[in-house]
């Protein structure tokens, strides 16, 4: 989500003259956009702001600003901890960057705009005070412009207790489907073959259009299927409640979807869901899993989990592990609970595990899962398959082995693992077939296959 905000916001200053500089002395202006989810990525911001206490000193000139869900947070905060920020501007403003700036250089001083809180006013008001901004694309803003996020949902309704997002990016919104679909066209005309429909809870999304037609999320990924020039469809974050029978089998049918699912399980005990107030019990939860893989098999299923929540005991923790070892997800990105001001966890519950408890059950979660998508890796070797072809892999560009006619390259399956290969950059933004001959938990190693060896050989006729 945030990675789009930023796209949308420099195209939006681009338009007013204003170019990306990696040089903080060359620049103007210095956004900041923030993420609230846990404290430490807060104290980031913050840490990054006092280095810049000295260099505000020396060039009163430049504006820095702080966007995106910390700055609806933590709102004049973070004009009381660093007084020589400028612009403040939460995630339903940030179409007014460039004026706010503007006016800011024209000498009317610090600037603050933020939306409402969710206990501010009523539902229609609050709604409106959190706009969509979803107006440009500009292709040569994305780090690659064959790839596109696309926003269908904005703000979240769940209000999981642990959960800062609802208060910051405000009440759920299913986007105009037709809005959507006009998006994904001028994406694919500006030739993006990759798409990913974002959205808090993205499989609740619902929006009824102009003729009082409802749609859900399987209608609008029959649609996005049927546009020329995009060749995958991906969709994040899924809730498992509304993982629906017709959602499946659209993944299973539209040969464009992505097989591949997101659905946060958060943890494995009955009693912790419920103080996370999840909504769904584990038991629901493998019903779900046993839905996607009787559906679409094959398909790779990832998970977010939250350790250390409040009162987690050791035998809870272990009911997380049993449903890791269960599931036997892709990867899940794996969390220590960090206390957030202003949600129901913070007011009713003791944050009471001791660091020390939350690292040594990240660790021990996490070297479960690693083992599990190392196994699962090495079924795939041997095996041929489509890999969209992303960039230069990080390691030939931190060893500074980028360019030339071989580099190492990475990309993804169509079921979202990571592929590294040696290739020329000439190959990148296309979709090519690869054997795999090596692996490790997060990365398949493999080979293009190449013309001279006979597709057919290769079962790709
Ligand atoms: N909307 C998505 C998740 C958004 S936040 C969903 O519902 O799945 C991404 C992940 O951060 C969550 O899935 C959760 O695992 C984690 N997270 C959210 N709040 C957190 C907190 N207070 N402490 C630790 N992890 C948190
Ligand atoms: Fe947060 Fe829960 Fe909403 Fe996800 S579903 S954004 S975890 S409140």
């Amino acid at each position: 989500m945030n990675m789009l905000d930023s796209e949308l916001v420099v195209a939006s200053l681009r338009k007013q003259g204003y170019q990306l500089t990696d040089s903080i002395e060359e620049a103007d202006a210095l956004l900041f956009n923030t993420c609230s989810v846990r404290e430490q990525a807060e104290n980031k911001t913050y840490s990054h702001l006092g280095k810049l206490r000295q260099f505000k000193i020396d060039n009163p000139e430049k504006v820095i600003g702080v966007m995106g869900c910390m700055a609806q947070n933590h709102q004049k905060k973070i004009f009381q901890r660093a007084p020589y920020v400028d612009l403040i501007v939460g995630p339903g403003q940030l179409h007014q960057i460039p004026e706010l700036i503007k006016k800011i250089e024209q000498g009317e001083g610090r600037q603050i705009e933020v939306s409402l809180g969710r206990r501010d006013g009523g539902r229609e008001e609050i709604i409106r005070s959190h706009e969509s901004f979803d107006p440009l694309r500009d292709p040569e803003m994305r780090p690659t412009p064959f790839q596109a996020f696309i926003r269908i949902q904005i703000g979240c309704d769940k209000f999981c207790t642990y959960c800062i997002v609802p208060s910051v990016r405000g009440p759920e919104q299913g986007r105009n489907p037709h809005d959507i679909i006009a998006e994904a066209k001028h994406l694919a005309l500006h030739d993006t073959v990759e798409i990913t429909l974002i959205g808090q809870t993205v499989n609740s999304y619902k929006a009824v259009d102009q003729d009082g037609k409802l749609w859900r999320m399987s209608d609008l990924l029959g649609e996005l299927q049927e546009i020329d020039g995009i060749q995958r469809i991906k969709f994040v974050t899924n809730y498992p409640n509304d993982m629906t029978d017709d959602l499946l089998c659209a993944v299973r049918d539209l040969s464009k979807v992505s097989p591949y699912l997101h659905v946060p399980a958060q943890s494995g005990s009955e009693r912790i869901l419920k103080r996370m107030k999840r909504g769904y019990t584990v038991a629901q939860y493998r019903d779900m899993m046993h839905r996607i893989r009787e559906t679409v098999p094959g398909a790779a299923v990832s998970s977010d989990f939250i350790v250390g929540f409040c009162g987690e005991t050791d035998e809870e923790f272990q009911m997380t592990v049993d449903l890791v070892e269960e599931c036997r997800f892709k990867n899940s990105f794996i969390f220590k609970y960090s206390e957030r001001e202003g949600t129901k966890g913070a007011e009713m519950y003791d944050d009471d595990i001791p660091h020390h408890v939350k690292k040594e059950r990240n660790n021990r979660l996490l070297e479960i899962q690693n083992q599990i998508s190392l196994e699962d890796n090495q079924d795939m070797i041997g095996h041929t398959v489509d890999v969209l072809i992303e960039g230069i892999s990080k390691t030939a560009i931190r060893k500074g082995e980028d360019t030339g006619p071989s580099v190492q390259l990475t990309g993804r399956t169509h079921c979202d693992r990571i592929v590294v290969c040696e290739g020329n950059p000439r190959q990148i933004g296309h979709i090519l077939p690869m054997t795999i001959y090596e692996t490790s938990p997060h990365t398949l190693f493999g080979e293009v296959v190449t013309e001279a060896c006979g597709p057919e050989l290769f079962g790709l006729g």
